[in-house]
């Protein structure tokens, strides 16, 4: 039947990109200048069509100051979220044929991944990011295929701080409105964190908001909280073909990274100075598990990290990898820049597909 092929072809869709663009794709993002920042001053000197990008250093002339970088996009300041959006949409429907797929937001504080993932403002559709855009699209497509397949779907938020995990959506109240999702699928990132059943869009943004809520503790303020902490929505779905009674399952994990700025370690002691070491490690622990998989080792260091040990399932084998790497394009920050340009290179370019893990 109809809605039968247009699976195939969404499938076959995905399988052809997939195999063009391999299994871990980077997509470079460049902020827009905020209101009063000084414009002229720009890192960011040319973006091309097919995912250039030339970063300079105001400060210096010559070619000392120039670097290429190339990944599989870049978005230079005006894109929109929607643009940015129909560039990832065909990864996440893959999810609801069985696939499990990782997003990932890379960058200093301030570049804009909590922009891209989330959006300012979750009251405005429009200025939605990736998660709510994703979980809308996967509700869309279910609710088309529903005489066809039955889809089950639920989500989890965690955060992970100093290499603790913390459930964010475990709190009084919270599970009479979302009710906890009783059969528990298989491979759960996090067992033990509450994992709640969502009808719609509705349900995914209430629930999200309580989980932002819980994020923020004490005095610190949930900017600073958040920049220093790794967030993990993982959305899991369960596929049930009601002719053939064949079932599938598919999860999408969509991570908030911390900061990737590196800390003075002469000026940063007690509590700043441990939260500076934990993100070091997590942050080059993730990209150590990339460029294993990438190199076909044999040994994929998964156990280095809780952020890696959380998504061990869905890194490596048929999983598929987006990361996207964000871009300040401040003079200030040109040092940043090509750090974070130069670990995202590491990554990117690279095919996870054919790698065996060690999981
Ligand atoms: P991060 O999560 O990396 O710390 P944010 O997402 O909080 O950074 O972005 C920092 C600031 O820049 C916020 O005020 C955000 O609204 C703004 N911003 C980031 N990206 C964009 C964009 N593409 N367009 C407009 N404003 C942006």
């Amino acid at each position: 039947n109809s809605v039968r092929n247009e699976v195939m072809i969404v499938q076959r869709t995905c399988e052809d990109e997939f195999k063009s663009l391999g299994n871990i794709r980077v997509y470079c993002r460049i902020r827009p200048f905020l209101p009063g920042q000084n414009k002229k001053l720009s890192t960011v000197d040319y973006i091309s069509e097919n995912g250039e990008l030339l970063v300079v250093n105001p400060s210096k002339q010559g070619k000392d100051g120039h670097r290429m970088f190339k990944f599989n996009k870049v978005f230079g300041p005006a894109a929109s979220q929607e643009e940015v959006f129909l560039d990832t949409r065909p990864l996440i429907r893959s999810v609801l044929d069985g696939y499990d797929v990782c997003i990932f937001a890379y960058g200093q504080t301030g570049s804009g991944k909590t922009y891209t993932m989330s959006g300012p403002d979750a009251l405005s559709k429009e200025e939605w990011g990736v998660n709510y855009r994703a979980l809308d699209d996967l509700f869309h497509i279910s609710r088309n295929r529903r005489n066809t397949i039955s889809y089950d779907i639920a989500v989890q938020m965690v955060e992970i701080y100093n290499e603790q995990v913390r459930d964010l959506l475990l709190s009084n109240g919270m599970q009479k409105k979302y009710p906890l999702c009783h059969s528990q699928p298989n491979g759960l990132a996090v067992p033990d964190a509450s994992i709640h059943s969502v009808k719609s869009t509705a349900d995914v943004l209430g629930l999200m908001q309580l989980g932002l809520a819980n994020r923020a503790v004490g005095a610190t303020a949930l900017n600073e909280r958040s920049s220093r902490s790794h967030s993990v929505l993982s959305v899991h779905v369960r596929g049930l073909d009601m002719e053939t009674g064949a079932s599938l399952r598919g999860t999408l994990h969509l991570v908030d990274l911390a900061g990737s700025e590196r800390v003075d370690r002469s000026e940063a002691t007690g509590d700043r100075l441990r939260e500076a070491q934990h993100i070091n490690k997590s942050l080059s622990a993730l990209g150590d598990v990339i460029f294993a998989l990438a190199q076909k080792s044999s040994h994929v260091p998964y156990r280095n990290s809780k952020l890696t040990q959380v998504l061990q399932t869905s890194l490596g084998g048929q999983a598929k990898t987006l990361m996207f790497v964000q871009i300040n394009p401040e003079a200030e920050s040109f040092s940043e820049t090509v750090s974070t340009l130069k670990f995202a290179e590491r990554v990117s370019g690279v095919e996870l597909g054919a790698a065996r893990s060690s999981k």
